[in-house]
């Protein structure tokens, strides 16, 4: 779908939706901010696009803002790589709005959560003074012990009742380096008793001595995920922090941390939908990174991938994964989309989209013998079928030609129509063609395919509309280039390859097959992010990595039907 119309489109309602506009009816807001925050442990992937077009929607609905967080506190696991191709996808993704809504740090950066981590600290002693945070010397496991099991309460810390000052001087120490990983933590002093575990003095604070991605080696101690979070949102005067279900028991916490300090502005509310999960498809994080380390995929931008980097690779316009969050709404219910929506959607986007050109993917050789060795009849071939005033671009048919290998068959099936000995089969866009003779190599393989022109069958000729029942595409031997094509399939042979923990027994043994095509002329200009249908063969696409000056590579985004469906 072009730009233009997809920011046209109504927009969806949702009862997310439905609440910022009660918010927004009851002016309590000066301006809708929302935010997206990954952890930059990892590539975004069509899940996180749910979030993201969620996130950056409603900001555009509302002319609000949305952030691009780095929500950076874990600092094992973080690299800049993630980072940078985080900003580039998102950027992607959200195409034109990006300049309208896309809140960035003022230095143009995004935001990180490990830029607050002073203030963080400051909130910390706020708490601590307020006598709702202490100082806990247990140790992981003990600490584990100690939280009790949802059917069963916890136990106090023999640290709980540390004094103010002694919480402080402990704390400040913590931060000063003191102590050794894992010997200490800060704890909220909630509730041991608590029905809901993550009220059970939660972490706030561990031990580290680490260095991280964007403060280095300034911090050995690091806020955890619950605590950095909503304290983040307050910082950034977000009004509505969206996330997946699973946070739906942090809420609580979320809202404790923000009441048990004195803030003076007003604070952010959480809210939760359900995930995106994809038939055949994974989106954990740990998972892909696996594929990647075992080199199973080429790396995280391997258009097989189910990133974003890896659909833009493949071909994927950046449109089709927006309509595909737009179809599967936003819900509380955990379900799962059939991929094959997915690509029912990039199939219409790219029919729409796409010029339409040839190219021979397993090449037979055909001569037309009734043709001079020189002779070069220019045939008209239609670019943009799907246009209302379509347009052309000539094609040379010449005496040495190529068509797809499985466009003959020598001991042809039943209702086969295309070419076969003593058959006849229309060459797309100029002639019809009659196998006469069938010459082999010492193997016994076919060499090439002696054939005579109907010239009469030609655009604007006597036979112009003597029919066939076969149509095949084509190349002219002589007037077409060599390049190197990868057909890509879906990556899993099942539908939930995440069900079990050994999910790499499930990937598609026959998710890559690569081909050296011949490819007509104009496909030798070829732009990267330009879509091509090669006719009868699918829609491809460009790779701009792999490409080089007269050696292109091609992707596969789709085929033109669903092969999977039964
Ligand atoms: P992991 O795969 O390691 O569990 P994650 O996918 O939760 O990580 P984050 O970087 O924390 O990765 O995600 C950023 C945001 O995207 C979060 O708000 C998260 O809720 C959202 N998100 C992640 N996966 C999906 C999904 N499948 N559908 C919708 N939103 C998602
Ligand atoms: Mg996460």
């Amino acid at each position: 779908m072009p730009e233009s119309q997809a920011s046209s489109a109504p927009a969806p309602s949702d009862f997310i939706r439905d609440i910022v506009a009660e918010d927004v009816a009851e002016k309590r807001f000066s301006q809708i901010v929302t935010r997206f925050p990954p952890e930059p442990n990892g590539y975004l992937h069509i899940g996180h696009a749910k979030s993201i077009c969620l996130n950056f929607g409603i900001a555009r609905e509302n002319s609000g803002r949305c952030n691009l967080r780095m929500d950076d506190t874990n600092p094992a696991k973080e690299e800049v790589e993630y980072v940078e191709s985080i900003t580039a996808d998102v950027r992607w993704l959200i195409g034109g709005w990006a300049d309208q809504v896309l809140g960035l740090h003022a230095s143009g950066q995004p935001y990180y959560a490990s830029d607050y981590f002073e203030q963080l600290y400051e909130f910390a002693e706020a708490l601590i003074r307020k006598g709702r945070a202490y100082v806990c010397d247990l140790s992981p496991e003990e600490t584990e012990l100690y939280r009790g099991a949802p059917d069963k309460p916890g136990r106090d810390s023999p640290f709980r009742g540390r004094s103010v000052d002694e919480n402080l001087d402990l704390f400040r120490r913590m931060r000063a380096g003191e102590y050794p990983d894992g010997a200490r933590t800060l704890r909220a002093k909630i509730d041991m008793a608590s029905p809901n575990i993550w009220l059970r003095d939660p972490l706030l604070y561990r031990i580290r001595h680490a260095e991280h991605h964007h403060t280095g080696a300034k911090w050995p101690i690091y806020p955890l995920y619950d605590y950095a979070h909503c304290l983040s949102d307050y910082l950034e005067g977000i009004t509505h922090s969206i996330c997946t279900l699973e946070f739906e028991v942090h809420r609580p916490l979320y809202d404790w941390i923000l009441g048990a300090l004195d803030l003076p502005r007003a604070r952010p509310r959480q809210y939760e939908f359900a995930k995106l999960n994809l038939s055949y498809t994974l989106f954990s994080k740990r998972r892909l990174l696996q594929l990647v380390g075992e080199k199973i995929v080429s790396g995280w931008d391997d258009p097989r991938m189910p990133t974003l980097a890896g659909a833009r690779r493949r071909g994927v316009p950046a449109a089709s994964i927006r309509r595909l969050a737009a179809q599967v709404g936003v819900t509380k219910y955990d379900s799962v989309t059939d991929v094959a929506l997915f690509e029912h959607i990039i199939r219409e986007d790219l029919n729409g989209a796409a010029l339409r050109r040839m190219a021979v993917l397993r090449p037979v050789k055909v001569v037309l013998t009734n043709l001079g060795p020189d002779e070069a009849l220019e045939c008209a071939a239609t670019n943009d079928p799907q246009n209302e005033a379509p347009t052309t671009r000539p094609v040379a048919l010449t005496r040495d030609l190529y068509i797809e290998a499985d466009d003959f068959a020598e001991v042809p099936p039943p209702k086969y129509f295309r070419l076969k000995p003593g058959g006849e089969v229309r060459l797309k866009y100029a002639c019809i063609i009659r196998c006469d003779e069938v010459v082999k190599d010492a193997s016994g393989q076919v060499a090439e395919l002696r054939c005579t022109a109907d010239l009469g069958s030609r655009q604007g000729g006597p036979n112009a509309d003597r029919k066939v029942k076969g149509t095949v595409h084509w190349v002219s031997a002589s007037r077409s280039a060599a390049a190197q094509v990868r057909l890509y399939d879906r990556l899993f042979v099942v539908p939930e390859p995440g069900a079990s923990e050994n999910f790499i027994q499930h990937v598609n043994p026959r998710s890559l097959e690569t081909v050296t095509a011949r490819i007509e002329p104009a496909l030798a200009q070829a732009r990267p992010g330009e879509a091509y249908q090669f006719e009868r063969l699918g829609y491809f696409v460009l790779d701009a990595a792999d490409s080089a000056p007269g050696r292109p590579v091609f992707n596969r985004t789709i085929t033109l039907r669903d092969t999977w469906a039964k």
